[in-house]
């Protein structure tokens, strides 16, 4: 997401006719987009700005803007702990940023340079910026669906950063998906915080289920992904059309945070145990091969080590093919942040340390079973870090490398000869003159 959004700020920057510059010594503008999700990046941000402020004293017009959920959070903050930042734009404010590189211009005329801070929210999308989005890929487009979150999870910082949910029209993101494919884009990711609380604000009714059918109807487009799923959201009709729609991609994101009941009701997940198992019973009784993903948090406060326990049972049970896990970190004004960060240091290591030597041997014997021998569809990336093989990823989000002499956005047909935990070896397999695609030859894993 935040990924996006920077394509979405290349985007308003380049209509107002500014070009992307490799080094910061060429540039005249540098904008920092920042994430406050854990405190580890959030600190990061200050201490880059003190490295890029040098750039000031060698370019008297070199202007620094702060963006993302760090300036939304910090606000005036910002400009009081770094007074060289000139620009300091909210996250709901990024079409507005060359009306505000036009007053701090305007303003250093009259009264010499001050900083500039705007942070509101607003209440309604702004469709400007979507059409002047400067993708970095040509092959995957990001589109935005909705964003911001009611839920307000006790140690999540999004609410605050993004503000409340609100979604776009869907005829505006299905106009952005066809132009995307018109324009050779073959891998649509829909994306918002809970991207599966959808709801068309001009159409009763309408759901993520249905936008999600609809894009699935798009000519042209191979994979459809969608993140950041909330499991509540995760409906029986989500299921359906999943299920009926092949270029829908065979990887679902769960996230699940933790495996103990007493954590998931401090946390406020909405979901429990026993609940979220029955959820990822009928994933797994779908016809498609779903390759399941989560996010999991250890140390959160009062966790104790029986609940811990809950949390690598339930890895046992789920079998992830991939997980992001973290140690709990406290984030300014959210529920949890008010409660005694108990679990010290030392076990939030260690129990992050086990969970994901677990992870990695689930991860392993997955590759092992799935995938080794397996023919695989992989839409290509890359050159692998190698410098030689191409690299590209399976519907299933898996990373593949093997040799061949396709272009970023093109697909091969991969036999999996080799496996680790975090990636698969193939080798790429040619079509015989008859076949009339690649899907021929095997599963489409
Ligand atoms: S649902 Fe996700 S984005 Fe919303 S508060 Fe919970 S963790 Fe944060």
């Amino acid at each position: 997401m935040n990924e996006h959004d920077s394509e979405r700020i290349s985007g308003v920057l380049a209509h107002r006719g500014m070009v992307p510059v490799s080094t910061l010594e060429e540039a005249d503008l540098y904008i920092l987009n920042t994430c406050s999700v854990r405190e580890k990046a959030a600190q990061k941000v200050y201490s880059r700005l003190g490295q890029v402020k040098r750039q000031k004293t060698k370019n008297p017009n070199f202007l620094i803007g702060v963006v993302g959920c760090v300036a939304q959070q910090e606000s005036e903050e910002m400009v009081k702990k770094a007074p060289f930042v000139d620009l300091v734009v909210g996250t709901h404010l990024y079409h507005s940023i060359p009306d505000l590189l036009d007053q701090l211009e305007s303003k250093a005329d009259e009264s010499g340079r001050s900083s500039l801070v705007s942070t509101d929210f607003l209440k309604a999308f702004r469709p400007s910026e979507i059409s002047q989005v400067r993708r970095g890929s040509e092959f995957r487009a990001g589109v935005t669906i909705m964003e911001g979150c009611n839920k307000h999870c006790a140690f999540c910082i999004v609410p605050q950063t993004r503000g409340p949910e609100y979604s776009r029209p869907a005829e505006a993101v299905l106009e952005e998906v066809r132009r995307a494919a018109e324009s050779g884009y073959v891998e649509i990711q829909l994306l918002g915080q809970t991207v599966n609380s959808y709801k068309d604000p001009s159409r009763k009714g309408y759901k993520f289920a249905d936008l999600l059918d609809d894009v699935a109807q798009v000519q042209g487009i191979s994979r459809i992904r969608f993140t950041s799923p909330h499991p509540r959201h995760f409906t029986d009709d989500v299921l359906a059309v999943i299920a009926r729609n092949e270029t829908i991609c065979n990887q679902v994101h769960l996230p699940v945070q933790s495996g103990s009941d007493r954590v998931l009701r401090r946390m406020r997940r909405q979901h429990d145990r026993d609940w979220y198992l029955a959820l990822v019973d009928k994933l797994a009784a779908s016809d498609r091969e779903i390759a399941l993903s989560t996010d999991m948090i250890v140390g959160f406060p009062g966790e104790a080590e029986t609940d811990f326990e809950d949390t690598l049972a339930l890895v046992e049970a789920v079998r992830y093919e991939q997980m992001f896990s973290f140690k709990y970190s406290p984030r300014p004004s959210t529920e949890a942040s008010a409660w005694d960060d108990d679990v010290s240091e030392e076990i939030k290591r260690s129990r992050l340390y086990e969970l994901q030597r677990l992870q990695r041997e689930i991860q392993l014997e997955i590759h092992n079973q799935r995938y080794l021998n397996r023919k695989c569809e992989v839409l290509v990336e890359g050159t692998a870090r190698d410098g030689v093989r191409k690299f590209g990823r399976t519907t299933t989000n898996k990373v593949v490398n093997f040799f061949g002499n396709q272009a970023p956005g093109e697909f091969a047909t991969v036999q999996i000869v080799a496996v680790g935990p975090n990636s698969l070896q193939g080798e790429e397999i040619k079509l015989s003159a008859g076949a009339e695609s690649r899907r021929e030859y095997g599963a489409r894993v």
